[in-house]
């Protein structure tokens, strides 16, 4: 079990102030387990490589030293992440929430924006559980103005991301930084839609919208969808005469061993690996060993194969890593006997 160790500072002229020591320090990342639960060794690093990822992606360089501090409380709570003391504090119900980890990149590498946007991009970039929800509700006009207006609280999370997804899936990352960097915190919606068409061409509607495709000869709408980021870190895992053979963490205490998040991703302590060429599938693994496999990318959107043939290419820095793909071991270490090793396998998919 994890404590919090609590020191007193005290300042001359008298009054003491209690500083809390982190339970585990990264390069950019001081770590505070208040969630009662087991902090497994490598959870620190994992935000520092995820945070690394999300600075890279886009094209900013992350301060100097430690900017995020982050509180894992009670994990009935989901999070929240805001400027503080020339960096981010971050409270949040798992230990490595993705969402909170990308508004600490936007706290602090780039200017205040709409709420939409600020959201919308943490939805994307932040591996988020609602994308199976997201739906396909795809607002104009008025409506489109209600879901992106106001605060956070009053966004449409789903909305936002789509919005989002679709504007660097049509004008690179590169547009949605230009985007961005014009609009500000109060920007109305007639601003962010003059400053769409004035950037882009188009309407903001339009980028919502479905589009034609041909399919068997006929043109027919297609849906657009939201889109995914999977960023890849971990060791490489060679292929060897068409079998990989790993080793998973055997339980928290394994010193390559991320938390669980109790909300959304792994539930059980957990490591990753790259794997490059074909798509590996799981051929076996021992009982307790969990074994998931993501294709690596910048923007997976389901309408991919579709606009691959013969429409409107994507910009190049938003298309998908061909041929890497980020492999996930989980371990449930009560399932797993006594003396046994968490290994798997992996052999090359159809
Ligand atoms: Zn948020």
């Amino acid at each position: 079990m994890a404590t919090v160790v609590t020191t007193l500072t005290c300042l001359i002229g008298g009054g003491c102030v209690s500083a809390e020591e982190p339970d585990q320090v990264g390069t950019w990342v001081a770590l505070y387990n208040e969630s009662g639960e087991e902090l497994c060794p490598a959870t620190a690093s994992y935000i520092d490589s995820y945070l690394e990822q999300v600075f890279l992606l886009f094209g900013e360089v992350p301060p100097r030293g430690v900017f995020v501090r982050y509180y894992w409380v009670d994990h009935s709570y989901t999070g929240f992440a805001r400027a503080s003391g020339g960096g981010t504090r971050i409270e949040a119900g798992s230990p490595a929430y993705e969402h909170e980890l990308v508004h600490a990149f936007q706290q602090n590498a780039w200017p205040q924006s709409p709420a939409f946007l600020r959201e919308g991009l943490a939805e994307l970039a932040g591996n988020s559980i609602i994308l199976q929800d997201a739906g396909s509700y795809r607002p104009t006009g008025e409506q489109l103005d209600e879901a992106l207006s106001g605060p956070p609280e009053s966004v449409d999370y789903a909305v936002a991301w789509l919005v989002v997804s679709q504007l660097i899936l049509e004008h690179g990352v590169s547009g949605l930084r230009d985007f961005w960097f014009e609009l500000g915190p109060s920007s109305s919606m007639a601003e962010v839609r003059q400053t769409y068409t004035r950037l882009f061409g188009g309407s903001l509607d339009e980028l919502v919208q479905p589009f034609p495709v041909t399919i068997g000869g006929e043109q027919v709408p297609f849906d657009r969808g939201v889109c995914r980021v999977e960023f890849c870190t971990g060791e490489p895992l060679a292929w060897e005469s068409e079998r990989i053979r790993g080793m998973g963490v055997s339980g928290c205490d394994d010193v390559d061993a991320v938390s669980p998040s109790l909300s959304q991703g792994p539930q059980f302590p957990w490591k990753d690996y790259v794997v490059e060429g074909v798509e590996p599938v799981v051929a076996e693994a021992a009982p307790g060993v969990y074994v998931e496999v993501e294709q690596c990318g910048v923007l997976l959107c389901d309408h991919y194969t579709v606009r691959d043939e013969g429409l409107a290419q994507p910009p190049p820095e938003t298309w998908e890593q061909q041929g890497r793909y980020r492999v996930r071991v989980a371990t449930d270490s009560d399932e797993l006997a006594p003396g046994t090793e968490p290994t798997f396998e992996l052999i090359p998919g159809a």
